[in-house]
């Protein structure tokens, strides 16, 4: 491939999982070139979803805590002091069909490729679900959000919607609640699905109350969001409510669609992954949130991260590079 020298390991997204592959790769002078995505509102932005988040309280080490924003940017210097290299980069298209491995950003359609490598490790994440509903993406930036940490300050002393009933949500909702006159939070079952350590705080907090068996079915607003159309799922019964803001916490899917057709998938979309953390091809390896939907967690993608990063050590001591 004329033009582009192969690094040993291209580490493509910069969450806990990329970020922890990053610090392995370099510490084990594999000189690992780290492609961080672009800024952008949801979570497939440099850092992923813990940039979107506020404080961390799980994060072993921490003891009382730490900002999720913070707790990446040391990550990411922490990787930096020992030598990976970071772009701030998103992917457009990869082959992966031949060795070295090809890597694209900008036009995809250009023949030449932007790098190559003689591994790859896949730490994509996964980026939040949205409703779907008429007027949301209209909306979107607009007074409807997914990351409260990003835009709970533009909405101080207004009545607030959150939507979800996991973590997330729960989540959300304590920490508008600082910012918000009310936070309501719209969850489509009667009960919640989050942690009943997070359920048991926002139950207790004065500014929270719950909207059950609700969906949301419109967001109304014109040049800004004024209010939510919702029906009751049990009795059908539909209301409105005006909100100055609406923060849909609804769950994630996984950032697979550059490798469609060329890794494994399991039904869900995510990567699916064997011995560690190989996937179908030798050479590629998946770690964090884009091959993991059950545990879902900063410190499983972390470690998630440290696994792939010894995987392609001993793939790239194997074979003649
Ligand atoms: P989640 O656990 O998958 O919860 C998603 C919630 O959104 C569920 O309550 C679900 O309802 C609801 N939902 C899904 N699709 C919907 C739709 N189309 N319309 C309305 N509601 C919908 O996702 P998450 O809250 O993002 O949490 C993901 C993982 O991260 C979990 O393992 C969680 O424990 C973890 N997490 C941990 C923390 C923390 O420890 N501080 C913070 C955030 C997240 P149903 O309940 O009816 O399915």
């Amino acid at each position: 491939m004329p033009g582009v020298e192969p690094r040993e390991v291209i580490i493509i997204g910069s969450g806990p999982a990329g970020l922890t592959a990053a610090i392995y790769c370099a510490r084990a002078d594999l000189h690992p070139l780290v492609l961080e995505g672009e800024p952008s509102s949801n979570s497939d932005q440099p850092g992923g979803q813990l940039m979107l988040t506020t404080e961390i309280e799980n994060f072993p080490g921490f003891i009382e805590g730490i900002m999720g924003p913070e707790l990446m940017a040391n990550f990411r210097a922490q990787a930096q002091r020992f030598g990976a290299e970071i772009e701030t980069v998103k992917v457009s298209r990869v082959d992966l069909t031949e060795r070295p491995f090809k890597v694209w950003v900008g036009d995809p359609s250009q023949s030449d490729p932007t790098y190559s490598a003689h591994s790859i490790i896949v730490a994509t994440g996964a980026r939040s679900l949205m409703l779907n509903v008429p007027g949301e993406s209209e909306l979107l930036g607009h007074g409807v959000s997914t990351c409260a940490t990003c835009d709970g300050f533009f909405f101080r002393n207004q009545p607030i919607a959150v939507i979800g009933g996991g973590d997330s949500a729960v989540e959300e909702a304590l920490f508008l609640a600082k910012f918000a006159s009310s936070v309501t939070l719209i969850h489509r079952r009667g009960e919640l699905r989050a942690s009943k350590i997070m359920q048991d705080r926002a139950r207790a907090h004065e500014k929270i109350s719950f909207l059950w068996n609700s969906v949301v079915t419109e967001v109304i607003g014109d040049s800004r969001l004024r209010g939510l159309s919702l029906r009751n799922t049990v009795t059908g019964e539909t209301s409105t409510l005006e909100v100055g803001g609406c923060f849909i916490a609804i769950g994630h899917s996984p950032n697979t669609d550059l490798f469609r057709g060329q890794l494994n998938l399991d039904d869900a979309g995510y990567l699916l992954t064997h011995e560690g953390s190989r996937t179908n091809i030798a050479g590629v390896f998946a770690c964090g949130d884009v091959q993991d939907s059950n545990y879902r967690q900063a410190i499983t993608a972390a470690g998630s991260g440290c696994m792939a990063a010894i995987d392609a050590e001993r793939y790239l001591e194997g074979v003649s590079v």
